[in-house]
């Protein structure tokens, strides 16, 4: 089974390192910067030998090229914008697997937030390593994308199990939830996960992972078809890429 870190790092993002105790196999998810990477390496006397990205921005692969020059591993990203992952030695797209010491993920293609954009399943852990797909309460903003690309996307992550775990890239976690509230205020799980989220901020703890099954009760992007949300935004009845993009459009403005 992998071990897996969660390392704090800029303003809001998340990085993750796996490790398998069995081979030594350890990733690092999306390295915005190197430092604190290789801080936590050395705490735990592991060495680097893969690098895993979702999507191609500075904040997901800045320390590339700095963390293969120390430690040669191998980087693996995404097909569809290979050309602007710095390093990359083997890119996959949907529904190719990548094998991490004893462990399967299953990549998954996610436009909308970049054109190119995938996320990787690890089917025994049910880990998803989501990027800047999907976050607790909230979406990625569509830079690349169409919404009903993003709508597409969003729909294959909640195809998999509910208990499957979220590790996004950023704690947005609370900036999210106030606008969740504003488009379903009277969303009784929602009301309670802000309660909650409101003590792990106060206390500096982090809200992630989240999971598949929360975010499907209280995450307004996977919510179109709720009639709570489309009486608060006007939308009753409307189709449901409709729905998703006006809420998306209102998340940019709020
Ligand atoms: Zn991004
Ligand atoms: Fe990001």
């Amino acid at each position: 089974m992998l071990e897996i870190v969660q390392i704090p790092v800029l303003n809001d993002n998340y990085l993750y390192l796996l490790h398998d105790a069995g081979t030594g196999d350890t990733v690092i998810v999306d390295p915005a910067v190197d430092e604190p990477v290789i801080e936590e390496l050395e705490k735990r006397g592991w060495k680097l030998t893969h690098i895993i990205n979702t999507h191609h921005h500075w904040d997901h692969t800045g320390a590339n090229m700095a963390l293969k020059e120390k430690y040669g591993l191998q980087i693996i990203g995404p097909k569809a914008e290979a050309e602007r992952i710095p390093g990359i030695d083997q890119s996959v797209g949907d529904g190719d697997t990548i094998k991490i010491g004893n462990s399967i993920a299953t990549v998954f293609d996610t436009p909308g937030h970049t054109s190119g954009h995938i996320v990787y399943y690890f089917n025994e852990a049910h880990a998803l390593f989501a990027g800047d797909t999907i976050f607790a309460m909230g979406c990625g903003r569509l830079f690349e994308g169409t919404p009903a690309d993003m709508w597409t996307s969003l729909q294959k992550i909640m195809a998999l199990p509910d208990t499957t775990k979220i590790y996004c890239a950023h704690e947005y976690t609370m900036a999210n939830a106030k606008f969740a509230l504003s488009v379903e205020p009277e969303n009784r799980e929602l009301i309670k996960r802000v309660h909650e989220v409101e003590h792990k901020r106060a206390a500096n703890l982090p809200t992630i992972p989240t999971s598949i099954g929360i975010e499907k009760e209280t995450n307004p992007f996977l919510r179109p078809m709720s009639a709570h949300l489309q009486d608060t935004i006007g939308m009753t009845g409307r189709d449901i890429v409709d729905i998703f993009a006006e809420t998306r459009r209102l998340k940019d403005n709020f």
